[in-house]
């Protein structure tokens, strides 16, 4: 059967036309077998960047749902350029490449402007395209919405794209190309023994991607997990295998922690003496993500007894404020006692799908911190994590000491 694969190319690898001639020869040797690819392109590094600085110039226009719109068909010009330019300079390798915007494949998202979900990929002029021998470029982060309106997919969100894609034309796999070699223990810039690794599960990858490890978009191993996308993240510089992100059996036991996440500004918000009666949190996170407020870990503190409560969360620190007047205004309405908040709080996290069949592994997260003398404000966990607040200061030595303690530096496991 003929293979199948999607590749994706971050901003880096793209960034001007000497790297998008580099890629193209990349992709030209894919396909010489008779491979069928699709070309997923994010826009020139810092392209979109620059788009976003024009669209702020009219800020006063900001928060208004035609804003949002025009938004979406700036930054999302970015992509549209290397698209073409990726189909041009594999066409100088003499190969049959077209590109494909969003609204003209099309892939359809929601209406929720600059930070769209995919609904649904029409499959057929791709598959036409492929069946014709192309290589099919499509630019990542567009799609079009049922109003036939251009729609962006959120920051990051071309990995997304070529998922979606990978899942919609069942590609065999899909492949992230990005600068560096893969998914590692933890960020290298932070420490720099921090080991590559070689695989991960996919529930291990979106705990990742969503308490801050910026190597792909969230929604993106979503997407992945959902359709059991075989993803793999590799570099476009060198040519080594990267992660592979996989339920497949590995034969070697999933190791206890995999990494150490962590991310910075995030701010905790307690709420004081609320009255212990049913619907009162479905009225304060109701308000909170009407307006918008992405809030995350949550800790309720079991009812005193005179029957008051003690909620706390984490919201971005850029969301501090707004949050806090917001529930100003519902403190009458809803009678607690009165809110706190403190910015420069960071969370580090603990990830390892192994963690479920052993015991301890908590308890020596907390004994670590504790022999640094680092004070924890929070804790939340699931069955494949721990996460901790602690003082935003204490980011580092947290994260370089956990990683040690889990044997992740260096030839480790
Ligand atoms: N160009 C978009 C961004 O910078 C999308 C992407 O690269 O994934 O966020
Ligand atoms: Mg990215």
């Amino acid at each position: 059967m003929t293979q199948r694969l999607v590749v994706k190319f971050g901003g880096t690898s793209v960034a001007d036309l000497d790297r998008i001639r580099v890629v193209a020869g990349r992709v030209a040797k894919m396909a010489g077998d008779g491979t069928q690819i699709i070309v997923v392109v994010s826009a020139m590094s810092g392209q979109t960047n620059q788009l976003v600085e024009w669209t702020s110039s009219f800020g006063q226009l900001h928060n208004s749902k035609s804003f949002d719109e025009e938004y979406d068909v700036v930054v999302s010009s970015g992509e549209q350029v290397t698209s073409g330019l990726m189909a041009l300079a594999l066409q100088e390798l003499g190969h049959k490449a077209k590109s494909f915007q969003g609204w003209q494949v099309p892939i359809i998202t929601d209406a929720s402007h600059s930070k769209a979900r995919v609904q649904d990929i029409d499959k057929e002029v791709l598959e036409n395209a492929l069946a014709e021998g192309y290589v099919v470029i499509v630019p990542g982060f567009q799609g079009i919405t049922e109003h036939g309106r251009v729609s962006t997919l959120g920051r990051g969100g071309s990995d997304t794209t070529a998922v979606a894609l990978a899942a919609a034309l069942k590609a065999d796999r899909c492949d992230i190309y990005t600068d560096v070699e893969g998914v590692y223990t933890t960020d290298p810039r932070l420490v720099p023994d921090a080991r590559k690794l070689d695989r991960l599960t996919p529930e291990e990858m979106l705990e990742m991607a969503s308490l801050g490890s910026k190597v792909l978009h969230t929604r993106c191993v979503e997407i992945a997990m959902n359709y059991g996308v075989k993803l793999q993240v590799l570099s476009s510089f060198i040519d080594k295998p990267g992660t592979l992100i996989t339920d497949e059996e590995s034969g070697v036991e999933k190791p206890v922690v995999s990494s150490v996440a962590f991310s910075k500004n995030e701010a905790k918000v307690t709420i004081y003496q609320i009255p212990d009666k049913p619907g009162l949190s479905a009225r304060i996170f109701g308000k909170l993500a009407e307006e918008n407020v992405n809030v995350d870990t949550i800790v309720q503190i079991i009812a005193d007894q005179d029957r008051h409560t003690e909620i706390s969360f984490t919201v971005g620190v850029h969301d501090m404020q707004r949050t806090q007047e917001m529930l100003e205004v519902l403190r009458a309405e809803i009678g607690f006692s009165h809110v706190s908040a403190e910015g420069n709080i960071a969370k580090v996290s603990i990830i390892g799908a192994g963690m479920q069949s052993h015991v301890g592994v908590a308890q020596k997260m907390f004994q670590t911190l504790a022999d640094n003398n680092i004070n924890i404000e929070l804790i939340s966990t699931s069955e494949i994590k721990v996460s901790v607040l602690i003082r935003q200061e204490h980011t580092d030595l947290a994260v370089k000491a956990l990683h040690d303690a889990y044997g992740l530096s260096g030839s480790g496991l």
